[in-house]
């Protein structure tokens, strides 16, 4: 049983290749670069899926939060290109296969939702069109979608922020927290959809698994969080006091406001239909999540 992951060398894709891996699945990462367990882009387009291929996972994507990028038109041509030709050059595959993979499994981002300070979004909820990271979503989740006679269970996880010790957020913030620099972001008000590494990569393998799982599923944690919240909770992780907030006005000048909008405001996001579709959480409050950040606890 093979698992082809586009992008799957990546903070994401590694957790979830080794918990694939750990299942017994053999695992292909479709990479810009070549490697032992890699193939290229290229390589996937003239040879389709490995002849086994139970399952696709689309994870390609260009970082968007990195600081030393400016956001402009040729970054965002980056960040849109890396993730919606990635995931269509994986529906194509799919489609050409003689033997089509049981499931199609692709990221998206909560940034679907308009950001908001008091409603709750479901899965049900509309959304897709109002910002720039919006549509990105709207194109992204598009660009994944196999025509019906295709035949293949499609499921799209619209992820919140990954908290993982090695990467993402949570290694961009280790330092600052660890002298005790650390803080909400603005107000702090303003939620943080969030979700443990581990879980989002279990949310993917019971995606693979789970025949009954179709569609949209949120990847955040239950227990929406504000941003003051999680400064609190990681702070009290490593014994730091977590009081100094990052003003907005900081994260206008060192992101471009359009994109700093992603840390200072946020959107109350409800795992709904992945709580119906029997995923249980690992992690479903940011002190659960945050105690394994902490220094002393080792459980990679
Ligand atoms: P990473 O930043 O670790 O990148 C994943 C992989 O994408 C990389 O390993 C790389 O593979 C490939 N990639 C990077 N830049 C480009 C590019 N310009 N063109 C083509 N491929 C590229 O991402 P994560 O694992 O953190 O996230 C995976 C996906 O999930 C991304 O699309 C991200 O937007 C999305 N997501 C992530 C969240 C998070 O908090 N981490 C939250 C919500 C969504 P290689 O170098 O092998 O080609």
């Amino acid at each position: 049983k093979t698992v082809v992951i586009g992008g799957g060398s990546g903070f994401i894709g590694t957790a979830l290749s080794n918990l694939l891996r750990h299942c017994g699945y053999d695992v292909v990462v479709v990479s810009r670069v070549p490697g032992a367990f890699n193939t290229t882009w290229s390589d996937l387009e003239h040879n389709g899926l490995p002849k086994n291929t139970t399952a696709v996972v689309s994870l390609a994507g260009q970082n968007i939060l990195d600081f030393k990028r400016k956001w402009n038109s040729g970054f965002q041509q980056t960040v849109r290109a890396s993730r919606i030709n990635t995931t269509s050059s994986l529906a194509r595959a799919i489609e050409e296969a003689e033997i089509k993979p049981n499931v199609f499994v692709s990221i998206s981002g909560v940034g679907y939702y308009p950001p908001d300070p008091i409603k709750e979004y479901t899965e049900y909820s509309a959304g897709g069109k109002d910002d720039y990271f919006a549509e990105l979503c709207t194109d992204w989740e598009q660009s994944a979608k196999l025509p019906a006679e295709v035949g293949v269970r499609q499921v799209t996880i619209r992820s919140g922020v990954v908290l993982g010790r090695r990467g993402g957020m949570i290694a961009q913030l280790y330092f600052p927290f660890f002298f005790g620099m650390g803080g909400p972001v603005g107000s702090g008000q303003q939620y943080l959809p969030w979700i443990h590494l581990h879980d989002i990569a279990r949310l993917f393998l019971h995606a693979i698994e789970n025949q009954q799982v179709e569609g949209v599923l949120n990847g955040v944690s239950p227990n929406p969080t504000t941003s003051k919240e999680f400064a609190r909770a990681f702070g009290s992780s490593l014994w730091r006091p977590a009081l100094i907030p990052l003003p907005e006005f900081v994260c206008n000048i060192l992101l471009g406001p359009e994109r700093a909008r992603m840390l200072t405001q946020g959107q109350k996001v409800i795992p709904k239909r992945t709580l119906e579709s029997g995923f249980v959480y690992k992690y479903p409050d940011i002190r659960s999540a945050c105690r394994e950040f902490s220094p002393l606890i080792y459980t990679d």
